[in-house]
């Protein structure tokens, strides 16, 4: 039985985030380190947004960054300056062949192309079973999910929505400004908006985001985003539709386990989706700093998180409660927001950047009585907890 101090077990966004980092880290170069994706990944599947201030690792990699963004809702408009942010994307196929090329170069690296079947705890060690055979490493680190996400005892919604990359005729869009939220459309008592983010003058994703767990037909969000640039872009005489894209991520506030005996969770199942607003991309490179500085420290990797972090999953609850019930509409409760904040403010409370202090004041700009009522019933709840096997062994390992 081939045995790694590292297998890494799902090739996405978070297996490869923190692949790399394990590639590029001279203080490991004598870990064995196995990765294995279910095959080869190199089709622009997806497209990740995100917002830092300063330059990350995958820098050379970002196409297209903005540091002035607009909201729009029926009632209310704001062009903002999100310095000293910088709101950047990422197409996926570059992020998988940037960081793969640096684990084919790591020497202490192998990637492997088969369905993992399972992970299993053992005494001192875990057990992987992929493509038929069975492996052995110190440390799992696991973004796959074996179970689905349970809808009962949580808040979820999931935010599902659809893309078109468009060319127009004309030069019709400030490629210096992306509309990061724009609500001017019907909103049948969900939350729905969309965002459009420049490439250049005649080339943007225009994407329709619903929040709500009842999906639509391909056509029906089609003839949204049709009806929204008619609407809303006058200026667009005629286009083309290059390339569209769909998705789906789960808004929930169930309890991810980080770990569960030797196996680390990673990704979407680690817990690291923001549950009020879906991003993830940001939270992932954070929790694989974490997760790095751990290992080349003392070599067990307990990324614990910060306080911050933690007070933000409270206030995710509070905010996915307001919108899955409806308590306030989701256009008025983020253009509530957007109005009385200052936007460099709003991004670093959403990055789960800031203090207490700062936290209240920005609470106080909120509806206070519907937030309050929302966190009043949250105190007394406990959420769902995820099982990372329907009938998992290792749960009683969770920490
Ligand atoms: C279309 C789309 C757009 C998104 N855009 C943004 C955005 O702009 N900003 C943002 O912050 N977040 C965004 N997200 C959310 C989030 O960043 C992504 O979902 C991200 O990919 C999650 O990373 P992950 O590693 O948890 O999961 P994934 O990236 O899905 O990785 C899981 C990996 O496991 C592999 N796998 C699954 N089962 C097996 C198996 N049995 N054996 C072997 N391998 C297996 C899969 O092939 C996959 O490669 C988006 C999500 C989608 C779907």
């Amino acid at each position: 039985m081939e045995s790694f101090d590292y297998i890494i077990t799902g090739g996405g966004c978070a297996g490869l985030s923190l692949a790399y980092r394990l590639a590029k880290s001279p203080k490991l170069r004598h870990k064995r380190i196995l990765l294995i994706e279910r095959g080869p990944k190199s089709d622009n599947d997806r497209t990740w947004c995100f917002w830092e201030k300063s330059p990350g690792p995958f820098e050379s990699i970002v196409c297209k960054k903005w540091q002035r963004l607009s909201v729009f809702q029926s009632r209310f408009k704001r062009h903002m300056d999100i310095r000293p942010y910088t709101y950047k994307m990422i197409l996926g196929s570059d992020f998988y062949e940037f960081t793969l090329a640096a684990v084919r170069e790591a020497p202490n690296m192998q990637i492997l192309y088969g369905g993992v079947e399972h992970i299993r705890n053992l005494e001192d060690k875990v057990e992987v079973r992929a493509g038929g055979k069975t492996y052995l490493a110190d440390w799992c680190f696991n973004s796959i999910p074996f179970s689905p996400l349970p809808k009962e005892g949580t808040h979820h919604l999931d935010q599902h929505f659809r893309g078109w990359f468009i060319k127009t005729d004309d030069p019709v869009f400030d490629p210096g400004q992306a509309t990061l939220m724009d609500f001017r459309i019907p909103q049948h008592g969900e939350t729905r908006f969309l965002y459009v983010l420049p490439a250049n003058d005649r080339e943007a994703l225009v994407e329709l985001a619903i929040f709500s767990n009842r999906h639509l037909q391909n056509e029906e969000y089609d003839r949204i985003i049709g009806a929204y640039l008619k609407d809303h872009w006058p200026g667009i005489k005629g286009f083309s539709v290059d390339r569209k894209e769909n998705g789906v991520i789960p808004m929930t506030d169930l309890r991810f386990p980080k770990t569960a005996g030797r196996i680390v969770q990673l990704g979407t199942v680690g817990g690291q989706t923001r549950a009020s607003t879906g991003y993830t991309f940001w939270y992932i490179q954070q929790h694989s700093d974490r997760l790095l500085e751990a290992l080349e420290n003392n070599g067990i990797p307990s990324a614990s998180e910060s306080f911050a972090r933690r007070r933000s999953r409270l206030y995710d609850r509070v905010l996915l409660q307001i919108l899955k019930y409806n308590r306030l509409p989701g256009d008025e409760l983020f253009a509530r927001l957007w109005k009385k904040n200052q936007p460099a403010w709003l991004l670093k409370f959403l990055n789960a950047e800031t203090n207490l202090p700062e936290e209240m004041k920005m609470m106080a700009t909120t509806p206070v009585f519907h937030f309050l009522g929302a966190l009043g019933r949250e105190i007394f709840r406990k959420p769902g907890k995820y099982r990372i096997y329907p009938e998992s062994p290792d749960q009683h390992n969770v920490s």
